[in-house]
């Protein structure tokens, strides 16, 4: 977990953020199912994650015809200039890079007036399933944001600090070069997260690191600091329409808190086996 006192919650943040002050929920995404088109993975738990194409469209349909905005991690952090005002936002990002971000994710954003983050695991580039780097930097031409989510998807918390550098500050410059564009934010695979994670990100220039926890984040949140909230594939539209509004969270942390008490006793990979056999 998160050193708080050291990483501080409290105390407002030094840029000028348009986030409301009751806080705005981040959604996190991966890979869209596309019919016809084989899945990135096939391990057992992985489809939890995918949604249909259709139904990411349905729901940035609703957040366009209910009047919300879909933003940018920067958008929202003030790192970048927002358009209009944000009585009701959502931040959406993607994580690890899938071709579905390019050929379906993207001009569905882009027809419901949304931006998105877009976290990129940079060794999964080229491979099957995954952007490669053409079609990354076409994404980010687009105008979408592109963040980091990594060099392999190992779980940072077991890595020593060579290894951090690897994956938290290489994965930046790599990235930077593909997109000729400064790669400000970074995710943490597994969404996990601790004070050395964060402590790499910060010395190597990102203004943000997300996980997963689930919470909304407020102007008082530390941009290092940011929860998510995982969409999954069984989500129905009018949970989503909770989630998206903060009042469905708690039902999510009741679960979430069930799931990481097993993998404190467990530890990562056991609780991976053991997660991987239910599942099977
Ligand atoms: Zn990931």
């Amino acid at each position: 977990m998160i050193d708080i006192k050291k990483h501080g919650r409290e105390g407002p943040r030094s840029y000028n953020s348009p986030m409301p002050e009751r806080g705005i929920v981040f959604l996190m995404y991966h890979e869209l199912e596309i019919a016809g088109h084989p899945l990135c993975q096939s391990e057992a738990g992985y489809l939890r994650y995918v949604l249909e194409e259709a139904g990411f469209l349905a729901q940035m349909r609703w957040l366009q015809h209910a009047g919300w905005r879909g933003m940018n991690v920067s958008e929202v952090l003030g790192l970048a200039p927002q358009n209009g005002g944000l009585r009701h936002g959502v931040v959406v990002t993607f994580d690890d890079g899938c071709e579905s971000d390019l050929i379906a994710a993207a001009p569905i954003l882009k027809d419901a007036g949304c931006n998105a983050t877009f976290y990129i695991t940079v060794g999964f580039l080229g491979q099957r399933g995954y952007m490669n780097a053409i079609q990354l930097r076409e994404l980010s031409a687009a105008g979408f944001e592109i963040g980091c989510h990594s060099m392999t998807h190992a779980y940072l918390i077991d890595l020593d600090e060579h290894g951090l550098q690897y994956e938290i500050v290489q994965a930046k410059a790599q990235l930077e070069d593909i997109v000729g564009k400064a790669v400000d934010h970074f995710s943490c695979p597994g969404g996990r997260c601790d004070a050395s994670v964060i402590k790499a990100a910060q010395s190597a220039g990102y203004r943000s690191v997300a996980h997963s926890r689930i919470q909304m984040n407020t102007p008082i949140t530390s941009p290092f600091d940011l929860g998510r909230i995982a969409m999954l594939r069984q989500t129905e539209l009018s949970a989503f329409q909770e989630i998206c509004s903060g009042d469905g969270l708690w039902k999510l942390q009741l679960r979430e808190g069930v799931r990481s008490a097993a993998k404190r006793v467990l530890g990562n990979s056991l609780y991976d086996r053991g997660r991987a056999l239910l599942l099977r």
